[in-house]
């Protein structure tokens, strides 16, 4: 049984996910979180873009 290195749990499957330009194997749970807090920066950069934008145009 594969064994993720960000939790040291015995998982059934590891996944290969990309973080920060990196290949890194872990269990899925990891996966979502590693998946959430890409999520939460891609948005924030994206709501600084958003912001820039609004000021711009007024
Ligand atoms: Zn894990």
């Amino acid at each position: 049984m594969p064994t993720c290195k960000q939790c040291n749990n015995d998982v059934d499957e590891l996944k290969s996910v990309k973080v920060g330009g990196k290949t890194k194997k872990m269990c899925e749970d990891c996966a979502d979180r590693a998946a959430e807090e890409g999520a939460v920066a891609e948005e924030s950069e994206a709501v600084v873009q958003n912001m820039m934008g609004f000021k711009g145009r007024r």
